[in-house]
C-alpha cells in the first residue's frame, strides 16, 4: 500500500473542475479581490474531461477509493454529468460526491442524478437573508440555496450541508439552520479556516466545535448530544446526534486538527497536485499528461509525491507561518 512518510495512505481525491464561481464569499473569493478585472482560467487550461478521467484512474491505481468534485463551483463546468457518469465507469471507485453552492441544482440535479451521483454536499452558512447575502458577496438568498437542497432531494440524492462559521458574522442563527434541515441533511458545523491569502482570517473569529455544540442546545429544548462513531476512518467530521436521533457533523480543522488520518490529495483545475489544503507548491501533473507521459509514468510521479508527504499544516499552526498558500478556489476545500 502507497503511504506517506507520516504512514498515511492515499485515499481520496478531490478534484476542482473550475476556478469559476457564481458567488463571492468573504471567507474564500472576496469580492474585493475577486473583481470584475480578475482574469479567471481560459477554458484551454482546464484538464479536459479525458485528461481528468486520465489522471482519476492513475490515483485508483494507487488506492484512492473516493472522489469529490469540488471548485470553484463545479455546477458552472459544462456538462458536469457527464464527468460524474466517466468517473462512475472508473472499477475501484466506491464513492463520488460533489462540493457546490447549490444555485444550479434545480437545473442540474436529476442529470447528475441519472449519471450515477449518489450524494451532494450544499454549502449554506446563514438562513438570515442579510447575514447570507453579505457572506456569499453578491446577497443572494438563502432561499435559493434551500430550493437547490430540494431539487436534490426530490432527484433522490441524499444532502449533506457544510455551515462555515464565523464569530460575530454567522454565530447567532446556527440552532435554527440546524433546526429547520435537521429532518433533511446531516448539517456540518466547520470552524473558520486561514486557507487562501485573501480571507482576512484571524483565530478571534474561529468559534470552536464545542462552543457550536453548546449553541445548538443553549436553549435548553433540545436533549444533549451524544458522540457516534466516525462512519469510516479519517472522517474529518466528529458525528454527534441529538435525543431524536438527529445528526450533527463537527469539522474541527483549527481546534482539533485530524493531520494524523488525513488521506486526501487535491487536484487543480490546472492539473496541479496539491497534497494539503494550505500548500504553497503543487506538482504539475497536466505538462506530464499533455507531453504523452504513459499511464505508468502518471503513476510513477503521483506516487512519487505521495511518499514523499509530510504536510501537516494544521497542525503545526501557530508554529509556523506560510507566506502564500494555494487559493481555496483552485482545490476546493
Ligand atoms: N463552491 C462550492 C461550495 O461552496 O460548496 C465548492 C467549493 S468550496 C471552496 C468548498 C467548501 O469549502 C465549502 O463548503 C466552503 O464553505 C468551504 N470553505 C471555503 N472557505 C473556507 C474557509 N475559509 N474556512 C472553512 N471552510 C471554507
Ligand atoms: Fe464560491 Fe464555494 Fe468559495 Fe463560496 S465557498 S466563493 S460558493 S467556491
Ligand atoms: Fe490534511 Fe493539510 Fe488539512 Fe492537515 S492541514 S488535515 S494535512 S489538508
Amino acid at each position: 500500500m502507497l503511504v506517506d512518510r507520516l504512514g498515511r495512505p492515499l485515499r481520496d481525491l478531490r478534484i476542482s473542475v473550475t476556478d469559476r464561481c457564481n458567488l463571492r464569499c468573504t471567507y474564500c473569493m472576496p469580492a474585493e479581490v475577486f473583481g470584475p478585472d480578475y482574469a479567471f482560467l481560459p477554458r484551454t487550461e482546464l484538464l479536459t474531461f479525458e485528461e481528468i478521467e486520465r489522471l482519476a484512474r492513475a490515483f485508483v491505481d494507487l488506492g484512492v477509493r473516493k472522489l469529490r468534485l469540488t471548485g470553484g463551483e463545479p455546477l458552472l463546468r459544462r456538462d458536469l454529468p457527464e464527468l460524474v457518469a466517466r468517473l462512475g465507469r472508473i472499477a475501484g471507485v466506491e464513492d463520488i460526491a460533489l462540493t457546490t453552492n447549490g444555485l444550479l441544482l434545480p437545473r442540474l440535479a436529476a442529470d447528475l442524478q441519472r449519471a450515477g451521483l449518489k450524494r451532494v454536499t450544499v454549502s449554506l452558512d446563514s438562513l438570515d437573508p442579510e447575514v447570507f447575502g453579505r457572506m456569499n458577496g453578491l446577497n443572494v438568498h438563502p432561499q435559493r440555496v434551500l430550493d437547490g437542497i430540494e431539487a436534490a432531494l426530490q432527484a433522490g440524492l441524499s444532502v449533506k450541508v457544510n455551515t462555515v462559521v464565523q464569530r460575530g458574522v454567522n454565530d447567532e442563527g446556527l440552532r435554527e439552520l440546524w433546526l429547520a434541515l435537521r429532518e433533511q441533511a446531516v448539517v456540518r458545523f466547520i470552524e473558520f479556516m486561514d486557507v487562501g491569502n485573501h480571507n482576512g482570517w484571524n483565530l478571534d473569529a474561529v468559534v470552536p466545535s464545542r462552543e457550536v455544540l453548546a449553541r445548538l442546545i443553549a436553549d435548553g429544548t433540545s436533549a444533549e448530544f451524544r458522540p457516534v462513531n466516525p462512519n469510516y476512518r479519517g472522517e474529518v467530521a466528529a458525528r454527534y446526534v441529538d435525543g431524536e436521533g438527529h445528526e450533527v457533523g463537527l469539522i474541527s480543522s483549527v481546534t482539533a486538527p485530524f493531520c494524523g488520518d488525513c488521506s486526501r490529495a487535491r487536484l487543480s483545475a490546472v492539473g496541479v497536485l496539491y497534497t494539503c489544503l494550505f500548500a504553497s507548491e503543487g506538482t504539475d501533473l497536466r505538462a506530464a499528461l499533455r507531453a504523452g507521459a504513459s499511464d505508468a509514468a502518471l503513476r510513477a510521479q503521483i506516487a512519487g509525491v505521495w511518499q514523499d508527504r509530510r504536510d501537516r499544516y494544521s497542525e503545526e499552526r501557530g508554529e509556523i507561518t506560510r507566506a502564500h498558500k494555494v487559493e481555496m478556489s483552485h482545490i476546493g476545500g
